[in-house]
């Protein structure tokens, strides 16, 4: 159980492992398929040169052929889906957890979405929002993680972002402009404020009148109401392209909230499962949710969400890579070797007897002490 505290110093105002954990996002992508989570996840990698290769698909869209979709479904495999992966953008660690797009509340889907503190939720331009969107937003709203949109596929014949818009507006997100464009029926408009202004008076404000607002007064205020799940910024592009791709990175960066801004907590055993807040600093106790266990090439993966620990191999993934690392703090994704548990199961340091939750139904405790 090592401590990351011990690498500051007292001259730094705020203490490393809060400086790492305030550029640290954990984002899930859901989509209904087809949308391109797929491809927005790899040119998310690509873009941010975590992957230097992408593929070039010969799908319904008739983009490129340079594989068979046989050797593309392996590739993509080893690619992305795996359960977490990261890149590294403006000096902000973006981990994207696989959030999978099951129809029906699964356990395994609520798990994922439990370690999430924002999500990306991919519309299509010319698809529009399905059914399998509405669900996926559901699920989102319903484990409260605040969210962007990205209506993708602008550069495809048919692309009708607006008509989308709309649609999204009525029927997922609870609110939504794109950042960019302004041109919002009127009407749409008035119910935006009503929405916002509940959150920020100075965003609503903005929206309903011309006046100028700075930048980063709106940034900020966007940020407030996203955090607060009373906004879901939209933004429009092409997974292919990086000009639509970097934007929606960059609002990952200024509107969804770090592990320090998203309260977290666990069911004290001892305390006829009273919640808990989890403090989420390195002089807490180790809490870690191990969210879903792969069999791998090494034997049985484990992979986690929190705290500190020390045990037999603690490693950092990225599709079929790992990295070893020594120790992590609180919000990370990590994976662990040569431990036996279920997923679901709690982690701690044995000094306290935490469970986090999933699906509302406490699992037990395993201790590593
Ligand atoms: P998923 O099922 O949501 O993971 O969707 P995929 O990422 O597999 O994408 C489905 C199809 O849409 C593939 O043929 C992609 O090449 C294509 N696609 C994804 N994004 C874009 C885009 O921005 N523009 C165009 N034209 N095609 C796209």
């Amino acid at each position: 159980f090592s401590n990351v505290a011990r690498v500051t110093t007292k001259e730094e105002k705020e203490p490393l492992w809060k400086d790492s954990m305030d550029r640290l996002r954990n984002i899930g992508i859901s989509a209904h398929i087809d949308s391109g989570k797929t491809t927005l996840t790899e040119r998310i990698l690509y873009y941010t040169g975590r992957i230097h290769e992408i593929h070039e698909v010969r799908g319904r869209d008739g983009v490129g052929a340079k594989m068979d979709s046989m050797d593309l479904e392996r590739e993509k495999g080893i690619t992305i889906q795996s359960a977490a992966t990261y890149c590294t953008w403006s000096g902000y660690q973006v981990n994207i957890i696989d959030t999978p797009g099951h129809v029906d509340f699964t356990i395994e889907v609520e798990r994922a979405l439990r370690v999430l503190d924002g999500a990306i939720l991919v519309l299509c331009s010319v698809g529009g929002v399905q059914s399998q969107s509405i669900t996926v937003d559901r699920q989102m709203r319903r484990y409260e993680v605040p969210r962007l949109a990205f209506i993708n596929k602008l550069d495809r014949m048919g692309a009708d972002p607006w008509k989308v818009l709309n649609q999204a507006s009525e029927k997922v997100v609870t609110a939504g402009i794109p950042i960019e464009m302004e041109a919002l029926a009127a009407e749409k408009r008035r119910e935006l404020v009503e929405t916002v202004s509940e959150v920020d008076d100075k965003l609503a404000d903005a929206f309903l009148t011309d006046e100028p607002i700075s930048t980063s007064d709106l940034e900020e205020a966007i940020r407030r109401a996203t955090v607060a799940k009373k906004f879901v910024p939209v933004f429009m592009g092409s997974a292919f392209k990086n000009k639509g791709v970097q934007p929606l990175l960059d609002g990952v960066l200024s509107y969804l909230p770090s592990p320090t801004e998203v309260v977290n907590y666990a069911l004290d055993q001892t305390k006829d499962e009273e919640k808990v807040v989890l403090s989420g600093t390195p002089d807490g106790p180790l809490v870690a949710l191990a969210f879903k266990l792969e069999e791998g090439r090494f034997g049985q993966l484990t992979y986690l969400r929190h705290d500190l620990l020390l045990i037999p191999r603690l490693v950092r993934m990225h599709s079929d890579e790992m990295e070893d690392i020594q120790e992590a703090h609180a919000g990370q994704i990590v994976a662990v070797f040569g431990v036996d548990c279920a997923s679901g199961d709690t982690f701690t340091d044995g000094s306290v007897k935490y469970t986090m939750t999933s699906m509302n139904v406490p699992e037990p405790v395993m201790s590593l002490a």
